[in-house]
């Protein structure tokens, strides 16, 4: 990911993030770090970027024009495709009209106290997105019309203000960056942290064991995982309830939620995954009246109790919904009333074992969480001289032109977050497989050449082993009649949900396993 700061103090970003685990990551090319001096875009001959506000008032107001200079140097020439950006509690207005060719192109995020609060799950809505341009502000602010020109999301670190908006942007991309694959080098560390499922973390304790005359708890010296799991998820309960009530609300109607949808686990998997991932948000949950919205995939997924209950759910679908995952053909004709499509009706399949999949040769050594040959616990799958790879943006054109739907912007987004894996045989692509945004295994897709060799079979059972890897279930819809892949997921041990999920879709669209 690329961060741009536009700042007047450059020297104060490299000086805060350069150093500790940031810096290293910007060394190691995971992230890149580009602090652009606002100052250097002047065109005033004096070299000032400050004037008095119209109308009067206390101190000055950075003007418009060194301020657009800038951004337009670092975001100007972005083609508007590159915009995947979603809501997540940030604000995004339309884009102007008559404004500059290519403008609003990158999300760009004004620091201001006036702004959207800056949370976890902004964090990792952000961390999302391919790059990034923050933009500092200093004395009184900025001349309102060119943040009007540029802005796409105005975010405040807090209710306080500050003398400028360096430390806030050193905020965000601290928090956005180790989010970011490979930043923090421990994939897990970031999902056990506060805020992760509204949580706080639990107390942790290092040598000696006993420090003051106080010991480590004992349940942390037992060497017993489950003991050590359970004491740290009462102690993580206990703390959210004291310190932040707030929170501690919202977990238990998620745990309660949880509960009830595993009643009957393989036509809720979608759900129960969704919420225990920590995507999704509950925007209803009164029984069985259930909205759950993933505001990053932009994925709806709703029930309603009854027939009366199905235009009220149906309205409450958030607007910028790109797919509604549906399972009452009630909700479908409220929600087609609303304006969404049917795309397809879908069987829910679901991995529920424990145990990891065989992928035999058809793994790359350097991808973590794989089997090794000859680890195999499941009768073998024939596989080919193939090797599984994560995919970059130059298989972009082959994987868009094979996709079901076509969808390169989606591709496009699955391919950066590191979702997309393909088959090669030697140097050549044969198949590949991703997930979906909202956690779902799909866009499966074997070169006819290649089909009877596994690939399918070894593509599905990499990233099954890698979702059962983060204590994931595995989980993917299969269009109805698509046969193939019906006895796909049968041949490694996935379970046919009895439900049929629909998909509805919104101004996006894309395709299934
Ligand atoms: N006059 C502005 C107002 O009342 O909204 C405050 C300007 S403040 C002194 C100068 C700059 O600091 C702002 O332009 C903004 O970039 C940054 N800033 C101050 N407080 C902030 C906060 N709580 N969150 C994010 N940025 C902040």
């Amino acid at each position: 990911m690329k961060f741009h700061v536009l700042t007047l103090f450059p020297e104060m970003i490299t000086g805060g993030l350069n150093p500790g685990i940031i810096g290293r990551a910007v060394q190691k090319d995971i992230i890149s770090l580009n602090v652009v001096n606002i100052r250097d875009y002047t065109l005033n001959k004096h070299g000032s970027v400050d004037d008095y506000p119209y109308g009067g008032g206390a101190g000055m107001l950075m003007q418009a024009q060194p301020v657009f200079d800038a951004w337009k140097a670092v975001a100007g020439d972005k083609i508007p495709e590159l915009n995947t950006a979603s809501e997540g509690g940030t604000q995004r207005d339309s884009p102007p009209e008559g404004g500059e060719p290519g403008g609003r192109s990158v999300r760009t995020v004004y620091l201001t106290p006036q702004g959207n609060p800056f949370s976890q799950s902004m964090a990792q809505e952000l961390a999302g997105e391919k790059e990034l341009v923050l933009l500092c502000g200093h004395y009184e602010g900025i001349d309102e019309r060119v943040l009007e020109e540029i802005v796409t999301d105005y975010v405040s670190v807090g209710d306080y203000v500050l003398t400028g908006g360096e430390l806030p942007a050193m905020v965000m991309i601290d928090a956005i960056a180790r989010l970011i694959p490979g930043v923090l080098g421990n994939e897990s560390s970031a999902q056990e942290e506060s805020f992760f499922n509204d949580l706080l973390e639990y107390p942790q304790y290092t040598r000696p064991e006993i420090w003051h005359g106080k010991s480590v708890p004992e349940a942390l010296l037992s060497g017993n995982h489950k003991r050590v799991s359970e004491w740290r998820l009462e102690e993580a309960r206990r703390r959210t309830e004291q310190r932040r009530p707030d929170l501690y609300r919202r977990y238990m109607e998620k745990t309660e939620l949880i509960k009830r949808l595993l009643r009957d686990k393989r036509n809720h998997i979608h759900m129960i995954e969704s919420l225990s991932r920590g995507l999704g948000e509950i925007l209803c949950f009164e029984g069985d009246n259930i909205l759950i919205y993933d505001k990053k995939s932009k994925v709806s997924m709703v029930q309603a109790a009854d027939e009366a209950s199905a235009a009220r759910i149906a309205a409450m679908v958030p607007e910028d919904t790109e797919l509604v995952m549906s399972t009452q053909e009630s909700l479908n004709r409220a929600l087609e009333e609303r304006g969404f499509r049917l795309d397809c009706a879908t069987w829910q399949y679901l991995y529920t074992e424990k145990v990891p999949l065989s992928v035999r040769k058809c793994e790359a050594s350097h991808v973590k969480g794989v089997l090794q040959p000859g680890e195999a616990s499941r009768p073998g799958i024939p596989m080919s001289q193939t090797e599984i790879r994560r995919l970059g943006q130059e298989h972009l054109d082959y994987v868009s032109a094979r996709q079901e739907h076509n969808d390169r912007r989606y591709v496009k987004i699955c391919i950066e977050l590191g979702n997309m894996y393909g088959a090669f045989a030697g140097d050549e692509l044969v198949g590949f497989i991703g997930m979906h945004r909202e956690g779902s295994i799909g866009l499966l897709f074997v070169e006819e050449a290649h089909r009877g060799e596994g690939i399918a079979e070894a593509l599905e059972a990499f990233m099954v082993n890698r979702m059962l890897k983060r204590g994931w279930t595995p989980y993917g819809h299969v269009v109805c009649g698509n046969e193939a892949s019906e006895r796909l997921q049968e041949k490694l041990g996935f379970y046919k949900a009895g439900k049929i999920v629909w998909w509805l879709t919104g101004d996006g669209n894309r395709g299934s396993i």
